[in-house]
């Protein structure tokens, strides 16, 4: 591509929201045959939020009051929607003490002097929680898309709570158009497999990779690269820095975290998924000259 080529593209793209701060990653979109997702805040709004409360051991005003203090020092989009729906709701104000965030897991704490954690089946595990009959429950509304996490209060299946993420307008047509033109899309998430899976049927997504560490989407993209894929990798969070800047171009939604940004060579401005359609057929111009 010639050097006007590139700064046509750069202009054009950023009237359309998309912003092109690496010249090679525009040219190598246009050879892209693999397009892997997260699914929080890429695919979703990325803003949950809380619509169940089980009783297990507690009943539901304590499961809420004792998730909220829990989440009351976490910074993940799952905290803000538990906080904020505790407080909706009404629940008792609980105080935490001894908190520790566990990534990709959960939160723990100290609360009345009982230990408590709050996370996925991962968690429950750790800490040798039986979920029991609320595993169930969990697994229901996971089938609906729901992210579903496990209350455990001294060592006890406490409750569970359920949040959800609405799709983004125009994801599942973006996806479409995709596929249309040839791309083979992959779901990351670390999210649970049953409730990546609702929320990839509602896309028109088959090929799912769940439960996976920030790590691990790195390696998925290095691994897709090395059986002779070009790879385009579009994400959002912290936990999407390692795939974004592994990938041979980097997407990142402006909507996201500073380090997912800094990680692209492109980003959506506004988060739209319709742009990556855009910011190929910039790519594509771009490389046969064409303005
Ligand atoms: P994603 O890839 O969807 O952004 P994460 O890797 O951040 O997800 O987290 C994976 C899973 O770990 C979540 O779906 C949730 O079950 C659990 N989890 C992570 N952080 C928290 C938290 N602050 N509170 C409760 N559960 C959490
Ligand atoms: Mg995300």
């Amino acid at each position: 591509a010639t050097p006007m080529s590139i700064m046509v593209a750069t202009g054009r793209g950023a009237h359309a929201g998309v912003l092109i701060r690496d010249a090679e990653a525009l040219e190598r979109l246009a050879g892209v045959d693999v397009l892997v997702l997260d699914k929080t805040g890429t695919l979703t709004e990325g803003r949950p939020s809380l619509t169940e409360v089980v009783a297990g051991a507690l009943d539901d005003g304590a499961v809420l009051a004792h998730a909220a203090a829990l989440e009351r020092g976490s910074e993940h989009p799952l905290a803000e929607a538990i906080t904020a729906g505790a407080e909706a709701r009404g629940a008792a104000r609980l105080e935490a003490t001894a908190f520790a965030a566990i990534t990709g897991k959960g939160v723990t704490g100290t609360i009345a002097g009982r230990t408590a954690a709050l996370g996925n089946a991962a968690l429950m595990a750790d800490q040798g929680v039986d979920p029991g009959a609320l595993a169930d429950r969990a697994a229901a509304l996971q089938a609906e898309g729901r992210t579903a996490m496990f209350l455990a209060v001294d060592g006890h299946a406490a409750g569970l709570i359920a949040v959800a993420d609405k799709v983004k307008p125009g994801a599942a047509e973006a996806i479409a158009h995709l596929q249309a033109a040839g791309l083979r899309i992959v779901m990351a998430t670390g999210d649970a497999e049953p409730t990546a899976l609702a929320v990839a049927a509602e896309l028109g997504i088959d090929e799912v990779r769940a439960g996976v560490s920030p790590e691990d989407k790195g390696a998925l993209v290095a691994e897709l690269k090395a059986a002779g894929h070009r790879v385009a990798m579009a994400g959002d969070g912290v936990n999407d820095a390692p795939a974004l800047a592994a990938a041979d171009v980097g997407i990142a939604m402006g909507t996201g975290a500073d380090v997912a940004v800094e990680s692209a060579g492109i980003t959506l401005v506004k988060g739209d998924l319709t742009r990556i359609l855009t910011a190929r057929r910039l790519s594509r111009a771009t490389m046969s000259n064409i303005r």
